[in-house]
């Protein structure tokens, strides 16, 4: 179905973006492959837009079609635990179907708003779970041999942050479902994540209620403006907007100076195991340290949110030119400070950093 409804700020959770030429919604996977196969045979940009709230869009909107993804259906598999979701079901209601359905592995997960269909897109994770540790398999429209093909895991690349769909930067691959493998029991995943662990009251690698984890997740989301809440500015953002550093041994030992020198002879720069020698260091403790704290804005409109140094927010009058200006001015400063690069964890559609 065509709509003439087409500016997409109102299809972005950081409500921001100009029209798109045309507007595609598709509620079955035949009416998305139709959409699809079209705009590619007529040389059409294509957008795939999920729940908007992975994504950057220009002010100047985005000149090809934008296909929303609206396909719906959860269905049990074979396997004990399987489970395959349509690209268009709303991903936290997924999350909280499986854990009143007794099913352990996606309970982290709680509170990433979008679509089911983008989880596999940048590898979502949060308080210790990937969906890369749960996906079996995703269902694709390859437009590249105009052919439908299952994906299993090995095959998705996923990565922190990233995968096969998000590095390819032609877009071949359009996830029509996704499938999961979970757990049957009541308790959660082992918890993997100190703040959450905290937060519980447990140990790391302790399991409590799957519900229980669910509720403290939500609650500590809610404090850094990670729920979408109509009422809260701080939640109108892309999530995260940088995607945290990993760094190798000699890289690490370049920040420790520069903070050294920059924040005191005693600082310690925060950092996670990241495997093979690597180390990852929060984005928002550099952010911080490189002068830009809660609430920095540049006067027009966009800034970095209230509760959470990571997320740039449009409480209403931004730009996307405006929220560009500032993202640009964070990572400068960072790499002035630290000698780190920073890069962007959304899309950008028609903007670059
Ligand atoms: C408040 C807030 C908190 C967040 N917290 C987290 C978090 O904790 N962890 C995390 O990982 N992310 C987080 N995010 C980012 C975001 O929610 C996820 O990346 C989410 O999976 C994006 O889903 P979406 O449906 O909104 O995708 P969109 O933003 O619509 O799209 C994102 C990208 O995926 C592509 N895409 C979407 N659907 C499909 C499909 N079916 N087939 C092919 N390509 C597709 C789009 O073309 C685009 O390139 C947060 C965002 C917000 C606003």
């Amino acid at each position: 179905m065509r709509t003439a409804d087409n500016r997409l700020a109102d299809y972005t959770t950081l409500r921001l973006g100009g029209p798109a030429r045309d507007f595609v919604r598709a509620t079955t996977e035949e009416e998305l492959i139709a959409a699809v196969k079209l705009a590619d045979k007529a040389g059409q940009p294509v957008l795939i837009l999920g729940g908007g709230s992975n994504l950057v869009v220009a002010d100047d909107g985005f000149d090809g079609t934008v296909i929303q993804i609206a396909t719906k259906g959860v269905s049990a598999g074979r396997e004990p635990g399987e489970v395959t979701v349509a690209a268009g079901e709303d991903w936290d209601a997924v999350v909280a179907w499986t854990i009143a359905e007794g099913l352990a592995g996606l309970e982290c997960l709680s509170g990433i708003p979008g679509l089911a269909g983008a989880t596999p897109i940048q590898n979502v994770g949060a308080y210790g779970q990937e969906v890369s540790q749960t996906v079996t398999s995703v269902r694709t429209y390859d437009r590249l041999t105009g052919k439908t093909s299952i994906m299993p895991n090995e095959a998705c690349g996923f990565a922190y942050r990233t995968s096969v769909f998000k590095r390819d930067n032609e877009r071949r691959h359009v996830v029509l479902a996704v499938t999961f493998t979970l757990a049957a029991a009541a308790l959660s995943m082992p918890v993997g994540y100190a703040e959450l662990a905290a937060a519980l009251g447990v140990q790391i690698g302790d399991q409590v209620a799957s519900t229980t984890v669910r509720s403290a997740v939500l609650e500590l989301r809610r404090r850094k403006g990670m729920v979408i809440d109509a009422d809260d500015p701080d939640t109108r953002s892309a999530g995260s907007f940088f995607v945290n550093p990993v760094l190798d041994a000699a890289e690490m030992t370049a920040v420790e100076a520069a903070a050294r020198a920059r924040c005191g002879e005693g600082t310690r720069v925060p950092r996670f195991d990241a495997g093979d020698g690597l180390f990852k260091v929060p984005a928002a403790w550099l952010i911080e340290r490189a002068g830009f704290g809660q609430g920095y804005s540049l006067g027009d409109g966009a800034r970095i949110s209230s509760k959470h140094t990571l997320a740039l927010v449009n409480p209403g009058s931004a730009s996307t030119a405006g929220l560009i200006a500032l993202a640009r001015q964070v990572r400068d400063g960072v790499r002035e400070a630290f000698g780190v690069s920073l890069t962007p964890e959304p899309v950008l559609v028609g903007v670059t950093l």
